[in-house]
């Protein structure tokens, strides 16, 4: 019998009350069961929402350091079931047992930070233009929380949002993924076990259109972390406006890693190899696009197809298996229609193009690593998010084109440039339209500490991790003491 989880809602584990639930299954193999989940209604998200604004009344009261030394605890559990936890994530959602150490690895760091952060939560203190009186600008927490996320870093994704949050001094309802809930639940009993009450952290598992979508129209929700696609990071936007909530953005990518002439091609392949089949090429960072310098293309190319093809395919548990399977049924459907539509534009399948079904592979969601070559930038599969092992390759002449091309998408979350001229690094640092930009490293490879968000189409804006994260969780509230004994007018008694 597969593991039946629950919901967690004002501190009991309990069923959707319909009783219904969705089952979870392996993309590695697809007769495994994970487990069945609780296919929650908006009635379940209503008794959050309802739980977590009760319990914000007196976690915002808790000190912050306090939070912070639950966020230390949570980070020691994590740490102390890495190994486990990752395996399962590998079981869940199928990429390398490598990459899920470093997804958990990625929500201890975060925890850690958090936890210093708890200290910090800095304020100012600013002259008044006016005699004894003392002014000061303090970070206030906001409310109820609602944190909706995607399926490809399970752990870490959900952990940039709610460790923040919660040490802000808010409280949280969190709608994971339906691809990733066994590890989403995870999270939410290490932070039980580490000491966050009744109330403050709340999960409800089910669809987006009915959990997520009623969490972001809820008058009672002050705040939506939301990660995953443009289309439905849009959708969010306009629903929100009608609450005026505040809302952050992450969405997707189409990141491109640049090559020019003078680069070290031995390292720009072992770069784009991790960056573009890493993760099956799930990730919002993911190297989409390669853009290559005439003069070392066919060179540069042919590197990138030989090795592309030498990727082995399989169950991520397993010792030596390079590419995990894309994560469901739709997602290898859509990454093979976009094989076919470059084909339809003009581009060469270089290496893979088609869906794996060879030895241990036929139960699970695999698609060969696939190079697309001759692609011109109007092309569909070199402006749009494939969200899988599919890299379009361009031949530019020059920097500059090699920047246009880069920037000539609706997104800007990701880029990188090979080069050993640190001109063209710092021009590529200047000119090129993304929040992240890496130079002689692959597109991925965030830190938990620094900034992580992109421009246009990838967001609205905010930005997660490090510092500015903390931003996004608290309000600013100005204070004014006056202790002058007297009306003191501002603007007015001190004109003269
Ligand atoms: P998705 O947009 O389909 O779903 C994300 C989450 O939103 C899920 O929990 C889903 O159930 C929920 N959801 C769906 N419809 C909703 C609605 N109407 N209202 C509220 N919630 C709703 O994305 P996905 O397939 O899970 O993830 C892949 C996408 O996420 C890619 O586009 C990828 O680039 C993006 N992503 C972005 C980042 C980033 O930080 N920029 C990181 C990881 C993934």
């Amino acid at each position: 019998m597969p593991k039946r989880f629950q919901n967690y809602i004002d501190g009991r584990w309990v069923d959707a009350i319909s009783g219904k639930t969705f089952e979870n299954r392996n993309p590695a193999n697809w007769d495994e069961v994970i487990g069945t989940f609780p296919l929650s209604s908006k009635e379940e998200v209503d008794q959050a929402v309802k739980a977590a604004r009760r319990a914000f009344e007196s976690w915002r009261l808790v000190p912050a350091p306090k939070r912070g030394d639950i966020m230390k605890k949570a980070g020691d559990i994590l740490t102390a079931r890495k190994e486990e936890i990752a395996k399962q994530m590998t079981r869940e959602m199928g990429k390398v047992l490598l990459e899920t150490r470093g997804d958990v690895q990625e929500g201890i760091d975060t925890a850690y930070y958090g936890a210093s952060e708890a200290r910090r939560l800095f304020g100012h203190t600013v002259p008044s233009e006016l005699p004894n009186k003392f002014n000061m600008a303090m970070r206030v927490p906001i409310g109820v929380a609602a944190i909706i996320t995607p399926w490809n870093f399970p752990m870490a994704i959900p952990t940039w949002k709610i460790f923040p949050a919660l040490v802000c001094g808010n409280t949280v309802v969190f709608k994971p993924a339906s691809d990733t809930p066994a590890t989403a639940t995870t999270l939410v009993e290490i932070l039980l076990e580490a000491g966050v009450p009744p109330g403050v952290i709340n999960i409800a598992h089910g669809s987006g259109r009915e959990v997520g979508n009623r969490l972001v129209e809820h008058p009672d929700v002050d705040l939506v972390s939301f990660t995953g696609s443009t289309m439905v990071g849009k959708r969010i936007s306009e629903v929100a406006s009608n609450t005026l909530k505040r809302v952050s953005l992450e969405l997707g990518g189409k990141n491109a890693q640049i090559v020019m002439d003078d680069a070290n091609l031995d390292l720009a392949l072992e770069g784009v190899l991790w960056g573009a089949f890493g993760t099956t090429g799930q990730r919002c960072t993911a190297t989409s696009r390669l853009i290559v310098h005439e003069k070392v293309y066919d060179k540069f190319v042919s590197m990138v197809v030989d090795h592309a093809k030498k990727l082995r395919l399989g169950d991520g548990l397993k010792d030596n298996v390079d590419v995990g399977p894309c994560i469901n049924e739709g997602q290898r459907k859509t990454v093979d229609e976009y094989v076919q539509i470059g084909k339809g534009e003009g581009a060469k399948v270089l290496a893979g193009g088609k869906m794996a079904v060879g030895d241990g592979l036929a139960k699970g969601w695999f698609y060969e690593p696939t190079v697309l070559g001759d692609v011109t930038p109007q092309m569909r599969v070199a402006r749009e998010e494939i969200f899988g092992p599919v890299l379009s390759v361009i031949k530019i002449k020059s920097l500059e084109e090699a920047i246009a091309v880069s920037n000539n998408t609706t997104y800007g979350l990701s880029s990188s440039i090979y080069t050993q001229d640190i001109n063209n690094a710092y021009i590529a640092i200047r000119d090129i339209k993304a929040g992240i930009t890496y130079v002689n490293s692959p597109t991925i490879g965030a830190e938990a500490h620094m900034p992580f968000g992109g421009v246009k189409e990838t967001g609205n804006g905010h930005r997660e991790g490090g510092w500015t994260v903390y931003e996004f969780y608290t309000e600013w509230k100005a204070v004014y003491v006056d202790y002058s004994g007297k009306l003191q007018r501002a603007q007015i008694d001190n004109a003269e």
